[in-house]
């Protein structure tokens, strides 16, 4: 009898391969049991024998012809999904997202789909008619009178369109519920699990209408051209919008957003978690009813409904904060990244992937435009348009010809000579805040560091506070009354004397912005003052609280980390003031003066938003440096122009790229030796032009009780960072008690 073929395979058999949400560099063969062949189907979940285990991985790809070489294949067990997850073109994103970022398929997967649609939070049990209401009525009414109750039951389902849950329809009955599960036993009623209300998104009350009247200035109008125009050519086109903030870039999103709608298309857009506020997506409504909004804080059902809607392709524009860029839109025309700067489209936990990067793939393997808009753009996105890689599109005006407001900087190095002294606030920012506050206007003080002061020490013996598992200096709370651990939470309460040699005085230096509150108290006593930070804005309530009272006038003085730097725009605030622009110019970090140039550009952009124009104080010790001085000079081009030299000399992106692999455990003897092995491995593997640098111990040197270690690989081009990494892929997955992180493209150098 011949049961198997020439190829040795069954006729009709499948085969599946499976990828698991593991650090894996592969995939998984598996026999598809006859019975599932026509449930499974790729991007769809399957529960399937892992080693000793039955774990649940994601079907990539069915083929008719078993793998090569592999004997006793296993099967799977269960198809869990009666629909794919994903199409194919989120299958082959996925894929190389996991491979550009040197992540597993798996892991790269299970990013891309939200975690309430992954436990299908949401979907309900409803009882439902297993007849039709005729039928049913008729039955039920054979019941005669010891059945009344159930009866009640079948005609209050009868009464309604669709199912009911267990407890309303006991309660619509006025029945108990053990009464209802008699009826489903009766066959009369059936249980079925429904999915997440899918359909069109709900519609939002009508909002006031924000700006659609007026006519596009030239600039705009010119922009909003060359987008059209990449548009209508259909290919992919990745382009930066250049624009100054207040240059009207959004409204040229909106107009680029309405021709692929009204052309049957879907978009995409991608904002910082933290402008992705009631009024952000309103301005979005106001123009687009059906919107879908995804960010981690929904809640998982409210998250799987918004999926399913952009999914079932009822949802025209999707708004959202990094992870968005996987938002399922069936018929994606566009995608746009506002603020394509912002470090947080970065995410720092496996995948380590960057929004923006993903969205450049995103159109490249649709053939879509792709705009990146920001006021200071990153290197990497200049640098790509100065190479002709990236059409660039530049607004260098404000709407209404508004000017952009003069930023003063103040020599904090003279201001502490004249006044014998550390100052908080030089006399220049206390005069310019008198003259606002004089005249009724508001002021925002920027400083980003939380807390009173940021280091304590012991005055005779040079004892230092630090976290006992991080290597971090605490941080002293004032109206906490602790002094707390910035990276892991320790918090204890401040020493009344040194640990070490029992002296009572121990000082307290570097100030947060629980400082500066203090200190804007004594200077303007009459003023009220509200800060905003993490520490007091722990609610979503306290944060609209908080802007509502500075909104209607109740604050005069706003003071706050970078919480208050981006977006808010309040027309009556005339002086903002950077405390310290040094905090972030002297982090050990290549990036450290773009940081800083956009820190100050962008806080300086809450400034002289309405008529009344306004002013910007900056304080510094390094008042001559050029990041500082381009910013004050609010000239991006001047800024890049010197910069990208200085990064191309150390190999540094944008000109070259990077990868860092961190290591850490709690033996720090290990974490050296696995360090050193990765080395030697990486240099076997050696390409031309790669440099690779340390081991050596990571600027934080220890975070909760583990020590870590960096190792940085330099690349003249992504090709070649990748061969060196993939060939030291097998000590890059070791486990044990040495963890092992690779960052590709990395932000965070600490
Ligand atoms: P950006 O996104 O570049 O910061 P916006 O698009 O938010 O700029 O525009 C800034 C302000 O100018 C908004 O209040 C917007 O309503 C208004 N605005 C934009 N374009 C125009 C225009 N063509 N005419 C008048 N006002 C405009
Ligand atoms: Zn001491
Ligand atoms: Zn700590």
């Amino acid at each position: 009898m011949e049961l198997f073929n020439t190829t040795g395979s069954r006729p009709g058999a499948l085969y599946a391969e499976v990828a698991f949400s593991l650090p894996l560099d592969q995939t998984y063969s598996y026999a598809v049991p006859e019975a599932l062949s026509g449930l499974i189907g790729a991007g769809k979940r399957v529960e399937a024998p892992f080693g000793k285990r039955r774990e649940v991985g994601y079907c990539v790809s069915l083929s008719s012809s078993p793998p090569p070489g592999i004997a006793n294949l296993k099967s799977i067990y269960a198809v869990i999904d009666a629909q794919p997850l994903l199409d194919s073109h989120m299958l082959e994103l996925t894929r190389w997202v996991s491979a550009h970022y040197f992540a597993g398929w798996g892991e790269a997967l299970e990013c891309a789909l939200p975690a309430g649609v992954r436990y299908n939070v949401g979907s309900r049990e409803l009882i439902f008619l297993a007849k039709s209401a005729a039928e049913a009525l008729a039955e039920a009414a054979a019941w005669g009178k010891r059945g009344a109750k159930r009866r009640a039951v079948v005609e209050t389902l009868a009464a309604n369109d669709g199912g009911l849950s267990t407890s309303d329809l006991a309660a619509r009955a006025g029945v108990s519920s053990s009464t209802v599960r008699a009826v489903i036993r009766t066959g009369l009623a059936a249980v079925k699990s429904v999915p997440a209300r899918v359909g069109r998104p709900r519609r939002e009350p009508p909002v006031r209408r924000y700006e659609t009247g007026f006519d596009l200035t030239d600039e705009q109008r010119q922009a909003l051209e060359r987008v059209s125009a990449a548009i209508d050519a259909g290919r992919f086109a990745p382009i930066l919008l250049y624009g100054v903030t207040g240059s009207g870039k959004t409204e040229v999103y909106l107009r680029a957003i309405e021709k692929v709608v009204r052309a049957g298309g879907q978009a995409i857009v991608l904002v910082p978690e933290i402008s992705l506020t009631p009024q952000t997506v309103s301005r979005f409504r106001a123009r687009f009813p059906n919107i879908a909004v995804l960010h981690s804080h929904l809640a998982a059902g409210k998250r799987h409904r918004e999926w399913r809607s952009i999914q079932s392709g009822s949802a025209d524009v999707v708004i959202g904060a990094r992870s968005a860029i996987f938002a399922p839109a069936p018929r994606l025309g566009l995608v746009v990244i506002d603020e394509e700067h912002e470090n947080t489209f970065k995410q720092e936990t496996s995948p380590r992937y960057h929004a923006r990067d993903v969205a450049l793939q995103r159109g490249r393997m649709l053939g879509i435009p792709v705009i990146l808009g920001s006021a200071t753009p990153s290197l990497e996105a200049f640098h790509t348009a100065q190479a002709g890689a990236m059409e660039r599109i530049d607004l260098p005006n404000r709407v209404e010809g508004r000017p952009m407001p003069p930023i003063e900087i103040v020599d904090m190095r003279a201001e502490r000579d004249a006044r014998k002294g550390y100052t908080i606030i030089s006399r220049r920012l206390e005069y310019r805040m008198r003259e606002a506050l004089g005249r009724g206007e508001q002021v925002i003080l920027f400083l980003n560091r939380r807390g009173f002061a940021t280091y304590l020490t012991c005055r005779r013996c040079g004892w230092v506070g630090k976290c006992p598992s991080c290597d971090i200096t605490l941080t002293f709370h004032r109206s906490k009354d602790l002094v707390e651990c910035h990276y892991c939470g320790h918090a204890e309460p401040p020493p009344v004397a040194c640990p070490d040699c029992g002296h009572k005085n121990v000082r307290y230096y570097g100030i947060g912005t629980e400082r500066i509150v203090d200190e804007v108290n004594a200077l303007f006593p009459a003023a009220s003052v509200a800060r905003m930070d993490s520490d007091t804005m722990t609610t979503r309530h306290s944060y609209t609280r908080a802007l509502r009272d500075f909104r209607q006038g109740a604050t005069q003085v706003l003071v706050g980390t970078q919480m208050i730097a981006k977006g808010l725009d309040f027309p009556n605030v005339t002086v903002v003031g950077v405390v310290s622009a040094d905090v972030s110019l002297n982090l050990p970090d290549f990036r450290a003066s773009e940081r800083t140039f956009d820190l100050v550009s962008q806080v300086a952009g809450r400034a002289g938003r309405g008529p009344k124009g306004g002013v910007v104080v900056v304080q510094t010790l390094t008042p001559e440096h050029f990041g500082i001085q381009a910013a004050a000079r609010h000239d991006y081009l001047a800024f890049a122009r010197t910069e990208i030299p200085q990064r191309a000399e150390l190999g540094y992106p944008p000109v070259g790229r990077l990868a860092r692999i961190v290591l850490r455990g709690e033996n720090e003897e290990k974490v050296r030796e696995a360090s050193q092995r990765v080395r030697q491995a990486l240099d076997q593997a050696g390409a031309q032009g790669v440099q690779i640098l340390g081991p050596v111990p990571a600027p934080l040197a220890r975070i909760m009780r583990n020590y870590r270690y960096h190792i940085i690989v330099k690349a003249p081009d992504f090709e070649s960072l990748s061969s060196v990494l993939s060939s030291a892929r097998k000590l890059l997955r070791a486990t044990g008690s040495v963890e092992r992180i690779v960052d590709v493209d990395p932000l965070s150098m600490l």
